[in-house]
């Protein structure tokens, strides 16, 4: 056994991990990062990077697909799976190559191998044992499934389906929250016949009931079949297909199944709960600076209950870093995320939806305003409807953003700084927005709740 002495150990080196030993390293203390696969994580190898890239991909199918509607001569003549794979993975292979060098340059010593905690609150990683005055646990998540249905052949989970090497020709989508409406949204690009079932009434049904209908009436026009408020029952396949039953009984058919029902904390046997640190249903308690229940151990990312997002696990990760260098990072709750989903159309938000703010403050002290985006000059130059809706507190601060349609993920930081800042539309009712940009769209929704609407009635 040899022990290995550092200021910080930090276990799984994804968003959250990595961020938090970079951080760390930056504010000049000696960490250990634990990666039992690849630097990077979920996000950077499985997630957010290559599944952008394949929306990418699908984009630029459908642009070809409609290249005649804005005097382009061009026509599509197919998929080439190992293309997209080829893009895709040079990507992944480009910021991974990366993100390795910065953690070399910030002389982060990275270990190869599983990592256990100890009781005492060292890390084993088979023989080695790894002591520091603080550990950061960040292990992530893995892709649930749900009670009887087994994962393989043609029952896939993301992993699976972003490593396919063909185009199906149809597939069923098992949920319809972000991960199960991108792999939707792309796939219908590429041709596929697409069916999502989702047993609550709304797809994205975490997001604000204007933009989980707006999703539905745009997937109807791409033709993206869904089935909603009915819950699944079972899943049967052989060599050639997959059926789906329901509990009304209805039946789907296809030659995958994606099931996308959500992701689990991967806390399981890494010897957290001996060491003193306290989970629920597998997720870590921790305070609002991310302590968990063991003295000197704290938790980020994917494995604290809330938001799984990449971008949450990077703030969760540094805040981590300066609090163990003394330092007093604002707490950043989940409400002040942007949280965005990028199918076609996109789905992006921030804060509170219309019924949660009207549950928070009561239906009279919040108003909304909801802006068409037929109504904006570089929406309809590119070709997507969609729409902005504000919600304020009367004669008070806004309190949610949410958007909908092509590109409107890159708006919502804006909406994030309304909201976070407190800002009244009246503050921002005075900045202006470039023409023609879809931001206008924001500012329009801004002059009109203060009083002023330019565009709209
Ligand atoms: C298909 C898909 C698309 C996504 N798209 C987006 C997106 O567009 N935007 C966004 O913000 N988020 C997205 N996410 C979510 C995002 O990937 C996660 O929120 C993020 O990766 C969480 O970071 P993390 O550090 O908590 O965990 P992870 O990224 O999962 O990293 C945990 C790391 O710990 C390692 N590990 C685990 N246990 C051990 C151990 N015992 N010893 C050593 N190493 C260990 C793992 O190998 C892994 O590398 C997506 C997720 C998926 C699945």
């Amino acid at each position: 056994m040899t022990t290995h002495t550092f200021d910080i150990i930090v276990l799984g080196g994804g968003s959250g991990g990595y961020a938090a030993a970079l951080r760390a390293s930056e504010l000049g203390k000696s960490v250990a990062l634990i990666e039992k696969d690849k630097v990077g994580g979920t996000c950077l190898h499985r997630g957010c990077i290559p599944t952008k890239a394949l929306l990418h991909a699908a984009e630029v199918a459908d642009h070809v697909r409609d290249a005649a509607s804005v005097g382009v001569t061009a026509s599509l003549s197919g998929i080439d799976a190992e293309g997209v794979r080829a893009y895709r993975e040079g990507i992944v292979a480009k910021k991974y190559k990366g993100l390795e060098g910065l953690v070399k340059a910030r002389g982060i010593t990275t270990v190869a191998g599983e990592g256990r905690l100890n009781a005492d609150r060292s890390v084993s990683v088979g023989d080695d044992v790894y002591v520091g005055s603080d550990v950061v646990l960040a292990t992530g998540s893995y892709s649930r499934t749900l009670p009887g249905l087994e994962i393989g052949g043609r029952i896939l989970t993301s992993d699976q389906a972003l490593a396919l090497d063909v185009i199906p020709e149809r597939v069923i989508v098992l949920g319809g929250g972000v991960i199960g409406v991108e792999f939707a949204s792309v796939w219908r690009s590429f041709g596929v016949e697409v069916t999502i079932v989702e047993a609550l009434p709304h797809l994205v049904p975490n997001e604000d009931i204007a933009m989980s209908k707006g999703l539905e009436r745009a997937f109807r026009r791409r033709g993206i079949q869904y089935s909603l408020g009915v819950r699944f029952q079972r899943a049967t396949q052989d060599d050639t297909s997959v059926t789906v039953t329901l509990e009304d009984g209805s039946e789907f058919t296809a030659d995958y199944l994606l099931v996308a029902v959500g992701r689990g904390p991967a806390t399981a046997d890494l010897g957290f709960e001996e060491a003193g640190v306290v989970l629920d249903r597998g997720f870590v308690t921790v305070d609002k600076e991310l302590r968990t229940g063991a003295p000197g151990v704290w938790a980020v990312g994917d494995i604290v209950p809330g938001l799984q997002l990449a971008h949450r696990g990077f703030q969760q990760g540094i805040a981590v870093a300066e609090r163990i260098a003394g330092l007093s990072p604002a707490i950043i709750p989940d409400a002040q995320i942007p949280k965005v989903t990028y199918s076609s159309p996109e789905v992006a938000s921030v804060g509170l939806t219309e019924e949660a703010a009207v549950a928070e403050h009561g239906a009279d002290a919040v108003t909304t305003y909801e802006y068409n985006l037929a109504g904006n000059g570089k929406s309809e130059i590119i070709g997507t409807g969609g729409l902005v809706k504000v919600v304020r507190q009367k004669d008070g601060p806004v309190l949610g953003v949410h958007l909908i349609g092509d590109r409107v993920g890159e708006l919502i930081t804006e909406g994030q700084l309304a909201v976070a800042w407190e800002a009244h539309p009246e503050d921002i009712a005075p900045l202006i927005h470039a023409h023609p940009t879809q931001s206008e769209a924001l500012g329009e929704a801004f002059l009109a709740l203060a009083g002023k609407p330019l565009h709209a009635l």
